[in-house]
């Protein structure tokens, strides 16, 4: 019996270590800290030997396949001495991927996955393909995988695709590129953009690879690297060939025969980043050949994602605008550039090193205040203390909302968009975008 040891205990190892007991390994699964207690009984259930709180070296050491869960840096001792072993260290997806022949989708970016990737799902389910939905969202695709689906379609983070070996998607994505996550790439952008394009590495000419043409990070790293895989480029500021692009409001598919697929006045969601990401998920469905109107109805009825540019409520004729997710300044660009009434933004959290000069156009046109939600503000107070005439600092969701609601008159917006990670104030951006919502409830 060949001994599986799955490092992390969260949705991907417990998904790695099921999919390693029914394939008849030996299963170890350890983490360094608290196992959750759904997992824990999961574990316990299906008589899968762990341990929390401890890793012990003796029963990793003897593994002939190791999976390591994606949060857990490669810079660890414990990494570094199994990485000096034959044993090889992969994700949960390319194990995963060992164990299926079905037809991958696979979405990676910066930003966008989450929303392309229920796009997708939904396309294709509304085709009626039998589909299930992955990765970085919902079950983890080791889990799916026991399921013996046909289809899958995968929202994919950096760390996972680092651990991958011969991982293919038949068809990928790449949403956009900016930077995120530096720390853990030595501070070098260049190492994120190439970890993004490992989504591509082991396909062929067989297989599509589907991108941001407007992106300049990926169109040069095109330019510069041979890169295997059909390309299908999308655009929505020209016409591309052989790709997707827009022409008087409808999205215009081109490959192979030209397809108009659908009017973008009618997409559910709005902003400019939400026409790129229909234009991505459609062309997934074009190049399965799923029909124009299923592809239509699936994006005309898209619900989108808790915590993206959710609309909260509308109290005194002011919308409260939920985008918690945004961690990062390419988010909260978006965010801005959709807005089309006076806002109050309320933004701050964990700076990561934050360029927020991109967002000076959108601050000076649309933003009438800001308060900033953190614990240190001041990277806030220097960027736009000059820009608005209102700028507050709040430590509390509560407070936040409160001042918003003070600030706001009939006919504008109050959005939550911090650009920054949660850590500081909240356990994580869903714990934040619940307060803000609770908060906004209790107005
Ligand atoms: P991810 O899973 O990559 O984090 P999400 O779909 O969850 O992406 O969206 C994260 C944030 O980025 C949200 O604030 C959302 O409004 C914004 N966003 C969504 N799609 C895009 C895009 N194509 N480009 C830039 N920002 C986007």
């Amino acid at each position: 019996m060949k001994r599986l040891v799955v490092l992390g205990g969260g949705e991907s190892g417990v998904g790695a270590a099921l999919l390693g007991k029914e394939k008849e390994y030996n299963v170890f699964l350890s983490d360094a800290g608290k196992i959750a207690k759904k997992y824990i009984d999961v574990l316990r259930h299906n008589e899968i030997e762990w341990e929390e709180e401890r890793h012990t070296e003796s029963k990793i050491l003897n593994a002939d396949i190791v999976v390591k869960s994606p949060g857990i840096p490669d810079h660890i001792p414990l990494i570094q001495k199994l990485n000096a072993t034959p044993i090889s260290v992969i994700s949960e997806i390319e194990f995963a991927a060992l164990y299926t022949s079905a037809n991958i989708i696979g979405i990676t970016g910066s930003n966008g996955k989450t929303t392309t990737t229920l796009m997708v799902h939904q396309i294709l389910s509304h085709a009626g393909l039998d589909v299930a939905i992955g990765g970085n969202i919902g079950d983890s695709f080791a889990k799916q995988v026991l399921n013996n689906n046909a289809n899958y379609v995968l929202e994919l983070s950096s760390f996972q695709l680092d651990g991958i070996e011969n991982f293919r998607p038949h068809i990928a994505i790449i949403t956009n590129i900016t930077p995120d996550h530096l720390d853990r790439y030595d501070y070098k952008f260049e190492n994120y953009i190439a970890s993004k394009f490992r989504i591509a590495m082991n396909q062929t000419s067989e297989d599509y690879l589907i991108y941001d043409s407007d992106d300049q990070v990926i169109a040069s790293y095109l330019e510069t690297h041979n890169i295997q895989s059909t390309l299908v480029p999308f655009s929505l500021s020209r016409k591309v060939t052989n790709g997707t692009y827009l022409e008087q409001n409808k999205i215009i598919i081109e490959f192979n025969k030209r397809d108009i697929i659908m009017p973008t006045t009618t997409l559910a969601l709005e902003g400019k980043h939400n026409i790129k990401n229909a234009m991505a998920a459609s062309t997934v469905a074009h190049l399965l050949k799923i029909r124009n109107t299923t592809i239509r109805e699936s994006l005309e009825g898209f619900q989108g994602a808790e915590h993206r540019l959710e609309q909260v409520l509308t109290i005194n004729k002011v919308q409260y605008i939920n985008d918690s997710k945004a961690t990062n300044v390419n988010a909260t660009y978006y965010a801005l550039e959709s807005m089309n009434t006076p806002t109050v933004w309320i933004v701050g959290g964990v700076d990561k090193g934050n360029d927020y000069k991109a967002l000076y156009p959108f601050v000076n046109e649309k933003v009438k205040a800001i308060i900033c939600l953190g614990k240190d503000n001041e990277a806030l107070f220097d960027a736009f203390g000059t820009m608005v005439d209102n700028i507050i600092e709040t430590q509390s969701m509560s407070e936040a909302v409160q001042i918003a609601y003070k600030i706001a008159t009939a006919g504008e917006s109050v959005l939550l968009s911090p650009a920054c990670a949660s850590f500081d104030l909240f356990e994580n951006y869903e714990d934040r975008g619940h307060q803000f919502k609770a908060a906004v409830r209790q107005l």
